[in-house]
């Protein structure tokens, strides 16, 4: 039952083949058995979800069952959920409880799925390892000595071990595609603007975007279908119209122009999934595609603007945690002063303090136009490298992660190799252009990950794109050995 897709599980709800509960029992059932050693998982819901699954049960029973009705999913412990811990994988937040709904979260339960719980995450979205939660790492299903990526990795290695039917995520520089790519699931970040950003807990509010993560580009079609759309509560959110998502997934390919960036397979890159990767894009051109190279000559400012511009917009954005209005406060605080910085300083991990640190430093009145505003400036050049590369082509392919999954602490004491990781999958995110990445074959037998870039707006093409592929390959439907 595990291994089916929410397009197949859909379809078996519909059939009366199973329930919604016994779809919930059972995939409780397989958290409890196996998350023990991969803590992907924060939190389960088991009650909210059998009640949901009753929910959907009736829904289905009178007819009245759409593409999500009944399916079993789990939310990145980023969004808030009412009534349930919201932990945004802090010790911060480990107490608090939301009292409302991310828009995303609301969208999805309107859709009648069931969630079963809440995955573990980078603190504060903050790591590209899964290493830097309160909660602990997250291990890797296809490699347990291995990260999984992050700060999806929770979501991610859920996921692929088959433990959810899909899940949701958020990337700021890579947290839902690189992750993606480590675990061998199909992972999609939104042009910004398309998912509302209410109600999921901000680290650098001009980046963030939530996304599906699941087996497929199918599955992630109806899952965007859900969370996507104009939400007046978010005023970055985009007002405009949202296409029906599976509709064009079969489109043919004939014509497709992929660009691919010189600077994407140079140094740095293991040759191992360079090759991997440049199978897939063969695969692309017996579909009919049309393989163009193309340059993107600011993709080596990407990396460092970024460690501007997301620790600035992360320091103002954590200023609320204060230990006063909610979140940890220390014991016994001997004044204000003390309470604050106690609070912060036990309720917040090294990466966070990091880069709140280097925020408040490139804000501060003699730096900010040494480094904030220039990096605004190089923010834009990235954007006009994206801008002249869509003139030429329709898509930009190339890996997502410059290697397959790393071991634990492996580079966990050395920030700028961690900060390298996302050396692919930053620039989409300077420029708030959409990107998905899916699983080609593997190196090694661990996951590797092809990254498609869009234009704005373009997630129907990258979906049919990666469907296309996805059709022809079976990388995707490969499971962990053990699960
Ligand atoms: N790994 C990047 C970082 O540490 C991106 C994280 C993210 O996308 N949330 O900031």
């Amino acid at each position: 039952m595990h291994n089916k897709s929410i397009v197949e599980l859909g379809a078996a709800l519909r059939a009366g083949e199973c329930s919604s509960v016994e779809l919930a029992r059972h995939f409780l059932q397989r958290i409890e058995a196996l998350d023990g050693e991969l803590n992907s998982l924060i939190s389960t819901t088991a009650e909210q979800a059998l009640a949901a699954a009753e929910a959907a049960d009736k829904q289905i029973a009178a007819g009245e069952a759409g593409s999500l009705t009944g399916i079993p999913i789990i939310h990145k412990d980023i969004f808030c959920t009412e009534g349930v811990k919201t932990s945004c994988g802090s010790r911060m937040l480990d107490s608090f409880i939301s009292p409302y709904d991310a828009t995303v979260v609301s969208k999805l339960k309107a859709a009648g799925v069931v969630s079963l719980g809440k995955a573990n995450m980078d603190e504060f979205a903050m790591g590209s390892s899964n290493e830097t939660s309160w909660y602990g790492p997250v291990r890797n299903p296809w490699d347990k000595s291995r990260v999984p990526g992050g700060s999806s990795g929770g979501s991610a290695a859920a996921v692929a071990a088959r433990l959810a039917a899909a899940a949701t995520g958020t990337d700021t520089g890579g947290s839902i595609r690189q992750p993606a790519a480590l675990c061998g699931i199909t992972g999609l970040k939104p042009t910004y603007g398309r998912v509302s950003r209410y109600g999921m807990i901000a680290f650098a509010s001009s980046l963030d975007q939530g996304g599906p993560m699941a087996r497929s580009a199918e599955d992630a079609a109806l899952l965007l279908q859900a969370m996507a759309g104009f939400d007046p509560k978010d005023s970055t959110s985009a007002e405009a119209p949202v296409p029906d998502y599976s509709a064009s997934l079969n489109d043919s390919l004939e014509g497709l122009k992929i660009g691919l960036p010189k600077e994407y397979f140079g140094e740095g890159l293991d040759s191992a999934v360079a090759e991997s990767v440049e199978a897939a894009i063969a695969e692309y051109k017996k579909l009919g595609a049309e393989l163009v190279e193309i340059s993107l000559p600011n993709t080596g400012l990407a990396v460092p603007t970024y460690y501007v511009v997301a620790p600035a917009e992360c320091s103002s954005n954590l200023s609320r945690f204060d230990g006063v209005r909610y979140g940890y406060r220390c014991d016994e605080p001997k004044d204000l002063e003390d309470l604050y910085k106690r609070s912060r300083g036990e309720g917040f991990g090294a990466e966070v303090k990091r880069r709140i640190m280097i925020g408040a430093y490139v804000l501060s009145a003699g730096y900010y136009d040494a480094f904030y505003l220039k990096a605004q400036k190089i923010r834009q050049l990235i954007s006009d490298d994206f801008k002249r590369a869509f003139e030429q082509v329709d898509v930009i392919m190339g890996p997502t992660s410059p290697s397959t999954a790393f071991g634990l602490g492996e580079k966990a004491d050395d920030p700028v190799t961690m900060y390298l990781n996302d050396i692919y999958t930053i620039a989409a995110n300077m420029a708030g252009l959409p990107g998905i990445s899916i699983p080609v074959a593997p190196v090694a037998g661990l996951p590797v990950g092809l990254q498609i870039i869009g234009d704005y707006f373009a997630e129907a093409r990258l979906l049919n794109v990666a469907h296309k592929f996805q059709q022809a390959t079976d990388w995707h439907t490969q499971v962990p050995s053990g699960f």
